[in-house]
């Protein structure tokens, strides 16, 4: 049902409609989070990444918005599961919003007893930035994936993606960044996906090129660009658990093989083999235990083909989403063969607590984002690398939403660019304040043995300990709003994390504030690895001054 009518305010400029921009900023968050620009279906209030959403139902969205319409600069409120339930005094440096979301006792962590208290109206799944309103569309992902390939390309071809052929599939809210981020490397992306629909946005959007509903059509344009060395992406209509398949049938083995769909949530996420959209989501009304025993399946089958593609050359790694977990569990004993993106591309960044930060210009202006790209042109001009992205990213990625920007930064540079941001507030040069957040999926915020976590050097990949830390540390430290959430990613019982926003208003006490939980954020991540025995974490750590009571000096 659609009750969303009126109810998505963009609210833009420098009028409040709360008593501060602490608010203020919460709520633009939470409207930019279903922005139609943004969500994947907002009339559900569903963001992303399956059902991941950013409120229970459409009376706690109300409930939300009034609470955060009525807050005070020394009040906080609680959300848990996206109901809000409490509101208290606090004080002014402390957080105005702090979320719980997904949290269920280990013992019963998983689909089913999660299914059983979202029926009961008890819980809402918040996957990562859903929950915890800092979700920007997939150009919150693109410099993710971006490095990930780039790495692949460093790794394997040469530094370049020019003359390969990447097959993956699921043109999502996350995974639609795919195609772009090969064509940035300079590759050939065909990308599946059963739903036209999603496919159709990313062309919307300029993130995938062409589309077609033909196998052959889709191998032939892919070969004759990889021939010629041209970049190009294709989204290809169909089922990857019965197309992978065809195309060994066929010979067709791409240089590179990887996968994006919602595989973490075999009811809402993965549509079973040989079943239309229609046809799915009858199943899934009528008979879900059926749905998620053909889904299971239809991942095992989907598995079995990339294992295969694998042996036959194709470079294949697990990209988040928990398919090889699902896989093994149906019997496919060497799911695990190939690995997952983390430790296979990204650790390295994650030591020196990089990952995937991002700001929002809450004015609406692009120009805001503009002067911030030539902020850190100018501030960071010797990091070659850093400047080439914000300046392809100036040219490729479409702002969805409100304007914002994502760049990875580590240990050191974002409490150093959080101070620019905030002086560029105070000076009157940016129309408005800038949010400042990252996704859960960063280097000291998550526990997720399938994924971030996966095979850690000292064996800790189900550590829970650490994301707990790191929110406690950043609400300590004063960020706007804090999140603690489970099963992001990789579905129920596979993960812990947690979220961090804090908003640069020009004042002094944002100043400070920033310092701190710029310098903690980050500073769990190379903390972390040091912990699990990462000598480019100690290295961090030793030239950055960390004070590590048991590292030895
Ligand atoms: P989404 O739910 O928005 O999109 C999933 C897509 O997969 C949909 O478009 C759906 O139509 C398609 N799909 C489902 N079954 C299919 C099938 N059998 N064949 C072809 N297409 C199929 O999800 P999203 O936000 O794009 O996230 C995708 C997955 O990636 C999730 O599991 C998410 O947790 C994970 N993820 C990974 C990263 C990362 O950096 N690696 C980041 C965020 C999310």
């Amino acid at each position: 049902m659609n009750t969303m009518t009126n109810k998505v305010i963009r609210y833009r400029g420098t009028d409040l409609n709360t008593k501060g921009w602490q608010q203020e900023a919460v709520l633009r968050m939470l409207m930019n989070n279903l922005d139609h620009e943004v969500a994947e279906r907002p009339e559900d209030l569903v963001v992303y990444g399956g059902i991941g959403k950013a409120a229970r139902n459409w009376e706690c969205f109300d409930a939300i918005v009034k609470s955060l319409k009525e807050l005070e600069d020394d009040e906080t409120l609680l959300v848990q599961s996206g109901k809000p339930v409490a509101i208290f005094k606090t004080h002014t440096d402390a957080p105005r919003v702090l979320l719980a979301n997904s949290n269920i006792v280990p013992a019963y962590a998983n689909w089913e007893t999660f299914h059983e208290l979202d029926k009961k109206g008890l819980m809402m799944y918040g996957q990562m930035t859903a929950g915890s309103w800092i979700y920007i569309g997939s150009q919150g992902i693109v410099q993710g994936t971006y490095e990930t390939f780039a790495e692949l390309a460093k790794q394997h071809f040469n530094s370049s993606l020019k003359g390969t052929i990447t097959l993956t599939a699921g043109l999502g809210g996350m995974g639609g960044a795919q195609p772009l981020a090969v064509t940035m490397n300079g590759g050939v992306c065909i990308g599946i996906d059963v739903d036209e629909t999603r496919i159709d946005r990313r062309i919307e959007t300029r993130y995938t090129d062409v589309k077609t509903d033909s196998l052959d059509e889709a191998i032939r344009l892919a070969t004759e660009a990889k021939h010629t060395g041209k970049a190009l992406s294709i989204g290809l209509i169909g089922n990857a658990s019965d197309l992978l398949p065809e195309m060994i049938a066929r010979n067709f083995i791409p240089d590179v093989l990887t996968d994006q769909t919602s595989a973490h949530d075999p009811l809402n996420g993965y549509t079973p083999s040989g079943f239309s959209l229609e046809e799915a989501a009858k199943l899934r009304a009528v008979n879900p235990e059926e749905y998620i025993k053909l889904s299971k399946a239809s991942m095992a089958k989907h598995v079995s083909a990339m294992l295969e593609m694998m042996e036959k050359g194709a470079v294949t790694f697990d990209y988040g989403n928990n398919i090889r977990q699902v896989a093994k569990d149906e019997g496919v004993e060497n799911a695990f063969d190939f690995p997952g993106f983390v430790p296979a591309y990204i650790r390295p960044q994650f030591c020196e607590g990089k990952g995937p930060f991002r700001w929002v210009a809450l004015s609406g202006d692009p120009e805001d984002i503009y002067k911030t790209d030539q902020a850190i042109l100018r501030e960071f001009a010797d990091n070659e690398h850093l400047c080439n992205w914000i300046k392809m990213a100036q040219e490729k990625i479409q702002f969805q939403g409100l304007p914002s920007r994502i760049c990875w930064l580590g240990y050191g540079e974002r409490a150093r660019f959080g101070k620019i941001l905030n002086d560029m507030v105070a000076s009157g040069e940016l129309k408005a304040p800038i949010v400042i957040g990252r996704d859960h999926l960063d280097s000291g915020s998550v526990a997720s043995p399938n994924r971030e976590t996966e095979a850690m050097k000292d064996g800790s990949d189900v550590v829970a300990d650490w994301p707990i830390l790191n929110a406690m540390v950043n609400a300590v430290g004063g960020a706007t709003w804090v999140s603690v959430h489970h099963g992001g990613g990789v579905g129920m019982g596979y993960s812990m994390h947690a979220g961090v926003v804090i908003v640069a208003d020009g004042t002094k006490e944002a100043g400070a504030r920033i310092e701190r939980v710029l310098t903690t954020d980050p500073g769990m991540g190379v903390v972390r690895h040091v912990d699990a025995g990462y000598e480019l974490a100690e290295k961090t750590a030793r030239e950055k001054g960390i004070n590590i009571p048991m590292l030895n000096k």
